[in-house]
């Protein structure tokens, strides 16, 4: 184990983790980030992102999230304050561990490392239809984002386009009312791939007063030029064809809370972590920021914003210690 005691360890290198080291260095307080190794970015929600066109000065970038993210880290291991930022490059932690008021934490080369204050921004991941029993046939369509997730980050990608939902619940019932009430598409499709609707009553009324289509049957094919950025529809079981152009999954989120539940911290009922106002979970010194946090709209800027509330928390807590000691030596 490394002798030395970190003040900040982030464990996370996507939006929030990226903008909780950034503003961490810029504070002046060192930092430890371990942004993860090649399989946990690959399941990261940030990995999938490409071009991202509700944040400003972004659609320059094919990757949206990946590619500011590593100009922003780079520009941090080269400037003034580079002694303060310590970089895990492809690094992921496995475990963490209370030991007093420090934490221990175990990366995925079993090194340990210690720190005063944690902040985990491991994010999460959308869950994926099967279609013909695998997800593989859907992944070429959501690289290029015909298939996708977030109705506020791509539902503008629908105007025009003959859209299907993917999705049985309430919830998903009300992606596609939303879009149809912003965009008036072409035509508005719910597919259930096999599973039975479980609709509440306002949802199935706003369904027929909009001419939503319902489609039980599971999915069995894609159709479509993915190379091309194009999908054409979904071949249902029996054969029939559902001209799509645009698609969205809404089947919930894999949430990666296990770093935060195995030290006890309280999650919601859908996994997410319970925190306060700044970020600190029911474990003391363990904040949490970006799409891991039980609040929030799941955003590149809401995940900035909740780290900077973060980091400045600690910030202000290590401050008043130092205050507190400088104050009783005087
Ligand atoms: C298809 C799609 C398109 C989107 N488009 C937009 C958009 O246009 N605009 C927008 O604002 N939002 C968009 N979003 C939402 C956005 O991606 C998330 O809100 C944002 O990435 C959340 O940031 P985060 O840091 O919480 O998680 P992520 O950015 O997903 O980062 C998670 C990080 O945790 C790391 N990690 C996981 N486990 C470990 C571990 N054990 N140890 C170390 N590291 C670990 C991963 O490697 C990764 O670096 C989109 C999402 C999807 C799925």
């Amino acid at each position: 184990m490394e002798s030395e005691v970190y003040p900040v360890a982030i464990i996370g290198g996507g939006s929030a983790g990226t903008m909780a080291a950034l503003r961490t260095v810029l504070n002046n307080q060192t930092c430890i980030l371990f942004p993860g190794s090649g399989k946990d970015k690959k399941k990261s929600r940030a990995f999938w992102v490409a071009k991202v066109e509700n944040v400003p000065g972004h659609t320059r970038y094919k990757k949206g999230i990946e590619e500011p993210n590593k100009e922003t880290l780079d520009w941090m291991s080269e400037s003034k304050f580079k002694a303060n930022f310590i970089w895990k490059k492809n690094r992921g932690i496995r475990k963490i561990e209370k030991d007093g008021d420090l934490f221990i934490l175990t990366d995925d080369k079993d090194q340990k490392y210690k720190a005063e204050y944690v902040i985990l921004s491991t994010g999460l991941m959308d869950i994926q239809p099967h279609i013909g029993g695998d997800f593989k046939l859907i992944l070429p369509f959501a690289n290029m984002q015909t298939i996708d997730y977030c109705l506020r980050c791509d539902g503008h990608h629908t105007f025009e386009k003959n859209t299907s939902v993917i999705g049985h619940n309430s919830g998903a019932a009300w992606v596609a009312i939303m879009l149809y009430e912003r965009y008036k598409n072409p035509s508005m499709k719910i597919l259930t791939n096999g599973e039975k609707p479980g609709f509440d009553e306002t949802v199935s009324k706003l369904i027929d007063l909009y001419g939503i289509e319902v489609f039980e049957q599971e999915i069995e094919g894609v159709v479509g030029k993915p190379e091309e950025g194009k999908l054409e529809g979904f071949i249902l079981k029996g054969g029939k064809q559902v001209v799509t152009e645009f698609a969205f999954v809404s089947l919930g989120m894999m949430v990666y809370n296990q770093l935060a539940t195995n030290l006890g911290a309280d999650v919601d009922d859908r996994g997410f972590v319970l925190t306060d106002s700044n970020g600190e979970t029911s474990v003391a010194g363990l904040y949490v920021a970006g799409d891991l946090r039980a609040d929030g709209k799941k955003q590149i800027y809401t995940a900035w914003d909740q780290a900077v509330d973060t980091v400045d928390a600690i910030d202000a807590r290590i401050r008043r210690n130092y205050r507190e000691i400088m104050l009783k030596k005087d």
